[in-house]
């Protein structure tokens, strides 16, 4: 048995066969080959394996985000068995006796740089679409593809890190836990993995070894360990603590449908925090009263190409629609630092997490912005929206934004559009923000406080890096200050004030929080049960 030690990053307790997640190689080698019929053999296999995997992906995605969104695999299924592209890779590797990775490689390369030089936009956006079925053939050619879409059965993926873009990918229902090498209780997959529901470990010393692929495991969120080939014993122990873990979430059943109310009869607003339209079934499960913060970023990370206003129309139309009247905030796109997206192709920064990212991107690049509050003042009829932008630092900002937003409504109105009475808020997420917040609060219907980002803006700590995690204190006095003076100005101007980062969840605040007068908290929905019953005892 192989034990190896992480940091948990949601508690849980999974039995399952371990599946190794690497990225796939890019790099290709340039080889003389000699047997052409080989050759020519290890492509075409190459090439079903992949029209395979399109298929499956376009089914996922036609069941997980609608059939529009899925099309882009039919395209794919379509740019693969393309005349031209096969013909100038077959003749590579036959009159210029080249290997396929190679053949592959440099076809997609002129391809690419084919549909680049076109007029049209719809053409030019092809070019993406080339790199990603060369990329897939290269990574099955050289071995080095380990497709999460293959995945056999639910399983427990280890992987030295994974990227928003990555987890995306995963069939939820198919994870048991993640473990990985790097990553920080903050990073995005951590909170994927929270809203998920399933036990995960960060920072762990385990090998990305291909050996330990289908091999039993056991994750234990508890004590933050992985067990490789257990042991009877710990089986045995493991199955029994399983169990008692299941039992306990069982008894906060009894929570449900219970109000959430402190002691002296305070209603705290407890929220959830969603990625996409699959988590909402997880809040309804979990008797969220809301949804505090829709991470909007993550439709756009699960395309190859900006989502269109009607795909994003749908996407919060459904969310709004599957809430019921239930109030749901959807935060605008909040991409850039550890958030990166190919197609938005943004250049390469020294200090990402400091520089083009959210509210900076779409008060730059109005025609995103313009598209995306389209489809959210379109989705405000069928439901209760809010809407709210991150990464706030100025009343200028909010000024330049309230304006945009007019004229987007005027548009719809004049093509007779109904919408419903929106909410405007922003998040409070950096410093400045938090300081300046009686200038703000005037100007919003709520603040939603990011204490992801204020605590690594606050304490100038990486939320990123794990190997500052020893000088990392969620609950420094100085991010408990600044939480404090956003509530009280937000109230001295008749604004609502709630927490959507994970100190949200942090039930030894929860007292303290309060106290402060927090009138909202939005956590993963896996917490919402626990929360309430801390709420009902303070
Ligand atoms: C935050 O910063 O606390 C937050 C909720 O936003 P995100 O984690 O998506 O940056
Ligand atoms: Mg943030």
């Amino acid at each position: 048995m192989i034990v190896r030690e992480g940091k948990s990053v949601f508690k849980g307790v999974a039995i399952g066969n371990i599946f190794v997640y690497k990225k796939a190689e890019k790099a290709v080698t340039k080889e003389t080959i000699s047997d052409t019929a080989a050759e020519l053999t290890r492509f075409e296999a190459a090439k079903e394996k992949a029209m395979g995997q399109l298929k499956m992906l376009y089914e996922k995605a036609k069941r997980d985000v609608g059939e529009e969104e899925a099309m882009i695999f039919d395209v794919h299924q379509m740019l693969l068995d393309d005349l031209d592209y096969n013909e100038s890779i077959t003749g590579i590797i036959e009159n210029d006796k080249m290997n396929a990775e190679y053949a592959v490689f440099m076809t997609g390369e002129q391809m690419a740089a084919m549909f680049l030089a076109m007029e049209d936009e719809y053409m030019r956006g092809r070019a993406a679409d080339i790199h990603d079925i060369s990329d897939r053939l290269i990574s099955i050619l050289n071995g080095t593809q380990v497709s999460p879409e293959a995945m056999p059965e639910p399983v427990i993926i280890v992987a030295e890190d994974l990227a928003p873009s990555e987890t995306v990918q995963f069939d939820k229902s198919k994870l048991l836990a993640i473990v990985t090498q790097k990553g920080s209780a903050n990073s995005h997959t951590a909170i994927l993995a929270r809203t998920m529901n399933i036990p995960s470990l960060v920072t762990t010393d385990i090998e990305v070894d291909q050996s330990y692929h289908g091999r039993c495991a056991i994750v234990d969120g508890f004590a933050g360990q992985i067990y490789i080939d257990p042991d009877e014993v710990t089986m045995v122990k493991m199955k029994e603590k399983k169990k008692k873990a299941d039992e306990q979430r069982a008894l906060l059943q009894e929570m449900k449908g219970k109000e959430t109310v402190t002691q002296s009869g305070k209603h705290i607003h407890l929220y959830s925090n969603i990625g996409g339209i699959g988590d909402v079934d997880a809040v309804l499960e979990n008797d969220g009263e809301g949804i505090g913060l829709f991470r909007s970023e993550f439709l756009y990370l699960e395309c190859d190409n900006y989502p269109s206003e009607e795909v994003q129309f749908e996407a919060y139309k459904s969310v709004l629609s599957k809430m019921n009247g239930k109030k749901v905030i959807i935060r605008t796109l909040d991409i850039g630092a550890d958030k990166q997206i190919d197609y938005f192709e943004l250049p390469k920064e020294e200090n990402p997490a400091l520089g083009y990212r959210a509210i900076r991107i779409c008060l730059t690049r109005k025609e995103v912005f313009r598209t995306q509050l389209r489809a959210l003042f379109r989705a405000s009829a069928y439901g209760t929206l809010g809407i709210m932008f991150p990464m706030i630092i100025s009343v200028k900002e909010i000024e330049e934004i309230k304006q945009f937003v007019e004229e987007v409504k005027l548009e719809l109105a004049r093509e007779n559009v109904e919408m419903g009475e929106v909410e405007l808020g922003i998040m409070i997420e950096t410093p400045a923000a938090a300081v300046i917040s009686d200038l703000l609060a005037p100007h919003v219907d709520f603040f939603s406080i990011g204490t992801n980002d204020l605590s690594q803006y606050t304490l100038a700590i990486d939320r990123q890096n794990q190997s500052l995690d020893n000088f990392f204190d969620p609950h420094h006095e100085a991010i408990l200050r600044l939480i404090q003076m956003t509530i009280e100005n937000a109230h001295k101007y008749g604004a609502w004030c709630g927490i959507c980062g994970e100190l949200g969840a942090d039930m030894e605040l929860t007292a303290r929080f309060v106290q402060m007068g927090i009138d909202e908290l939005s956590v993963s929905p896996g917490y919402t049960l626990e929360l309430r019953k801390r709420i009902r005892e303070c």
